[in-house]
């Protein structure tokens, strides 16, 4: 309680003061301490706050060796209404009330500024829990390393980056849900692409632009999520994290998005956007390949059991009418019996006259 009340002073006099005046947050009042993280939550939250804290300790562990390590702990604040984190978000990190509003609808926000903010909402997310934490953190370690300027210039780069990052950490421990994740995002840009719904990744790098397209409906708002996706993961395949790194030092430079690529990859942003749209092609066809191919394997399978199976009672039948024709012999050939025609001619030839 004592904690609570000493960081209810502590934010209320270092809180950055905003146009609007920081509206009060419900302090959380328990907190579990792992090694990297400090989580603050409502008693009722207790399980979620479990889970958060494994999710956050394998992400911390995964995502070092590509993204680095936070500088510090992070504290992770997990709030009971839309309200009160949007008052969180806006008191802590100085959003205005439209962005807090939005993120706090949403349910997650990045670890900016060493803190990570989430709704209780997200215990219903089931296993896209730990992609949701996982891509939050991911943005954080972006934002420590090259600055802010990748979420405001180079947006998406900055959702894709966080989406991949999640997908290829999480993948060894968390096959089925990530592989199925994946296939989903990439069969979405591919309609995308077939319906010329994709937008231009230059239409897509100003976080106007970004909050823009979510605001207008929920395709397009997984459209431009799918094809960052889909974008980074390109970039990553194609040019190895150094080519992204060297990308994200041009924006962190101060270069737009467009000469950051021209200077890190050697190729002009919207020749990289048609080597993207290419991938998401060619992943798009692979995946209706291997449905077609799943398909054919099932009726090429159940034909072959067939076979076998209609085999297997044919060579029963034989058997049996084997069985048989021997039985009948041996009938035939025992005393006293007069069974067939060859048995009884041999008996008759033999009979004296
Ligand atoms: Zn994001």
């Amino acid at each position: 309680m004592l904690i609570a009340l000493a960081a209810a002073l502590f934010h209320r006099v270092f809180a950055p003061s905003s146009a609007h005046a920081a509206p009060r947050i419900l302090e959380p009042y328990a907190a579990i301490h792992t090694a990297h993280a400090t989580l603050l939550y409502h008693p009722g939250n207790a399980e979620l706050a479990n889970t958060v804290a494994e999710v956050f300790e394998f992400a911390y562990a995964a995502l070092g060796p590509e993204l680095g390590y936070p500088k510090g702990k992070i504290t992770i604040r997990i709030y009971d209404s839309t309200e009160e984190m949007a008052a969180g978000l806006m008191a802590l990190l100085g959003y205005e009330r439209p962005k807090a509003e939005l993120i706090a609808m949403i349910g997650m926000s990045p670890n900016t500024r060493s803190t990570m903010h989430l709704h209780a909402r997200t215990k219903h997310w089931g296993p896209y829990l730990w992609h949701g934490v996982t891509h939050e953190y991911a943005h954080g370690l972006v934002e420590q390393g090259y600055g802010a300027g990748v979420a405001t210039s180079a947006r998406w780069l900055y959702e894709g980056l966080g989406d991949y990052a999640a997908e290829r950490t999480l993948k060894p421990k968390r096959r089925e849900f990530e592989t199925a994740w994946s296939r989903s995002r990439f069969r979405l840009a591919f309609k995308a692409l077939i319906r010329r719904d994709l937008f231009p990744l230059e239409r897509v790098t100003t976080e106007e632009q970004w909050l823009g397209n979510m605001a207008k409906n929920r395709y397009a708002w997984d459209v431009e999520y799918a094809q960052a996706y889909a974008a980074a993961r390109y970039l990553v395949e194609r040019y190895g994290f150094d080519g992204l790194r060297r990308v994200l030092e041009g924006i962190e430079g101060g270069l737009p998005c467009q000469a950051a690529i021209a200077k890190g990859l050697g190729i002009s942003l919207r020749g990289f956007d048609a080597a993207s749209q290419a991938f998401i092609f060619r992943r798009g066809m692979a995946g209706l390949w291997m449905s077609r191919t799943a398909g054919l394997t099932l009726v090429g399978g159940s034909m072959v059991v067939a076979a076998l199976l209609w085999l297997r009672t044919r060579r029963k039948g034989v058997k049996a009418r084997e069985a048989v024709e021997a039985h009948r012999a041996v009938l035939a050939s025992g005393p006293g019996y007069a069974v067939t025609g060859a048995a009884r001619t041999a008996r008759r030839r033999a009979a004296p006259k």
